[in-house]
């Protein structure tokens, strides 16, 4: 057969515009940077562990915010940790993303109203993309929120990309 076909099956060509394919390949290789700040980390431990296996999606936890593309802010987010989750998520190149993990992350969880240490949500410090609800959500619900981050980088419709352009 001739390989030079445009025609697509076995054998054949597939046509992509560079930019599909670059969005493909970021969306199935999220790196987050590794570090967990209460309770919920220990889900997200569980969801890199054999059982979930976020492997087999692209995720593969990152030492260095300088090779990682996620942050899960999976725990309390206190305001004397606050300053450091702001250095680290600076320290990560573009494109990046945020994904908020649990009720503490999300808007201070069971201290919203007392913890007057707790930041009550981490989108005051830095944009979050996606938010995955519970105390602590389940590893499975980890699992969606990375599912809607890949859906929501396939269509173009991630926070920091609405940046770039405001700020274009
Ligand atoms: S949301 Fe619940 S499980 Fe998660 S860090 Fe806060 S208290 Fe712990």
């Amino acid at each position: 057969m001739d390989h030079t076909s445009t025609k697509t099956g076995e054998g054949g060509v597939i046509l992509v515009s560079l930019e599909d394919l670059l969005n493909w390949a970021q969306r199935s290789s999220l790196w987050p940077i590794t570090f967990g700040l209460a309770c919920c980390a220990i889900e997200m431990m569980g969801a890199y562990a054999s059982h979930y296996d976020l492997d087999r999606l692209g995720v593969i936890p990152r030492n260095s915010p300088r090779q990682a593309d996620v942050m899960i802010v999976s725990g309390t987010v206190t305001f004397k940790m606050a300053d450091s989750i702001k250095r680290l998520y600076e320290q990560m190149p573009d494109p990046k993303y945020v994904i908020s993990m649990g009720s503490c992350a999300n808007c201070g969880g069971p201290y919203w109203q007392h913890g007057y240490h707790v930041v009550k949500g981490v989108d005051r410090i830095i944009p979050v993309d996606v938010y995955v609800p519970g105390c602590p959500p389940r590893p499975e619900a980890l699992i969606g929120g990375i599912l809607k981050l890949q859906e929501k980088i396939k269509n173009k419709l991630t926070n920091s990309q609405t940046d770039r352009k405001n700020k274009a």
